[in-house]
């Protein structure tokens, strides 16, 4: 056995319930003082109740969150942080919140104290991106990497039932591309199939009548192993589709993970070893894994097309175009032009060409 596995910095803290003390005591324990608070305008009221033991350490608030980073909201959002004099970064949202916070500390160096509400797990990755006139950059950098993320369940419970299926598949699709990423290595997998199990059955108990504490848990702990094992194991075919096509058509990005992955998985499939095949179907329960995905996504009513979710059918040629810039591209099976073609009509419900 011959690997190389990087662990990247950083301290979780886990606790259902808890966000509000344990984000003060890690504030306190990084001797922050004067945090820039960003939250968008929806997770307002969640970053005001969640901070009402630390007012006086919040220089100031930062709203103005977008999808995808535009250049111009990271800019605001830098300024904002030299006008308060910030030590600090405190983010508490979904990814783009927390990609908000990533682009600041990219240039100032400042720390992040993160709480996540979605499963997109940014918050575990040195990855930041940057959309600027319709194309979205990204790139890899320790400075974005939070030092600290506070993790709570309940933060959770609000997200409506289809954008909590589709922020899990969204985690679910780092698992699966940890198993083949160009850092994937024997831990990587290993965490990745465990985020595998963890999510599809918090997806399945959050989607049940009766949703339990335990459903909520298993998700976010789910969304942990995701981004920490994708964090190391790095972005490959799947993730270079749904990034190129979020910043081109600004498509919601969770439910574009939903919908590309099975199509990633079912080509990448054959070039996957056997014991590589055999993890990851074991961790979908199924003889499977191509099948155990589709059949959990069918399961959960998890969104089937890219024009359901906001690609119109004329813009599949942009579409395809935009994606085959990025090549070439790590990925254990060989990706054409024609491959990326093929993926995306099959993708965007216009089976798949001849
Ligand atoms: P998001 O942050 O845009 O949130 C989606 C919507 O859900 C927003 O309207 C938000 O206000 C709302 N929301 C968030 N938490 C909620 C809650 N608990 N209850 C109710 N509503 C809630 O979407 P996302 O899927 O979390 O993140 C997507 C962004 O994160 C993309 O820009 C993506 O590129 C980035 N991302 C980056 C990485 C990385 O490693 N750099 C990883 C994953 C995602």
């Amino acid at each position: 056995m011959e690997f190389i596995y990087t662990a990247l910095p950083g301290r979780v803290r886990f606790g259902a319930g808890k966000a509000a003390g344990h984000l003060a005591a890690e504030l306190d324990a990084l001797g922050l003082e004067r945090v820039l608070l960003i939250a968008s305008e929806a997770e307002r009221e969640l970053a005001e109740r969640l901070t009402v033991q630390v007012a006086g350490r919040i220089a100031g608030v930062f709203h103005n969150v977008h999808p995808h980073v535009p250049v111009a909201v990271a800019e605001a959002a830098r300024a904002q942080a030299a006008e308060v004099g910030a030590d600090g970064l405190l983010s508490i949202g979904g990814g783009s919140t927390t990609g908000t916070a990533k682009i600041v500390a990219l240039t100032t160096g400042l720390p992040i104290v993160a709480v996540p509400t979605t499963y997109a797990g940014s918050e575990m990755t040195p990855v930041w991106g940057l959309t600027t006139d319709a194309r979205k950059e990204t790139g890899i950098d320790r400075r974005v990497l939070p030092t600290v993320v506070v993790y709570d369940a309940d933060l959770t419970r609000t997200l409506p039932l289809e954008l909590a299926i589709a922020s899990g598949f969204n985690a679910l699709a780092h698992c699966v591309e940890a198993f083949w990423g160009p850092g994937a290595n024997p831990v990587t997998s290993l965490h990745a199939a465990a985020g595998i199990r963890a999510l599809a059955e918090g997806m399945r108990g959050v989607h049940g009548a009766n949703p339990a504490d335990s459903d909520y848990d298993s998700l976010l702990y789910g969304a942990y192993l995701a981004g920490s094992s994708f964090a190391v194991a790095g972005s490959g075919l799947h993730h270079k589709i749904c990034h190129a096509l979020g910043g081109a058509f600004d498509l919601p990005h969770a439910q574009t993970h939903a919908v590309v992955l099975p199509h990633v998985l079912a080509f990448n499939a054959p070039a996957l070893d056997a014991a590589e095949s055999r993890a990851l179907a074991e961790a979908f329960g199924a003889e499977d894994a191509v099948a155990g995905l589709r059949a959990l996504a069918a399961e959960l009513g998890s969104p089937a097309d890219l024009v359901s979710v906001g690609l119109r059918a004329e813009q599949l040629p942009e579409a395809i175009a935009v994606v085959s810039a990025k090549l070439p591209i790590p990925n254990p099976r060989p990706v054409s032009a024609d491959a990326i073609a093929d993926i995306l009509s099959a993708a965007a419900g216009a089976g798949e060409r001849s």
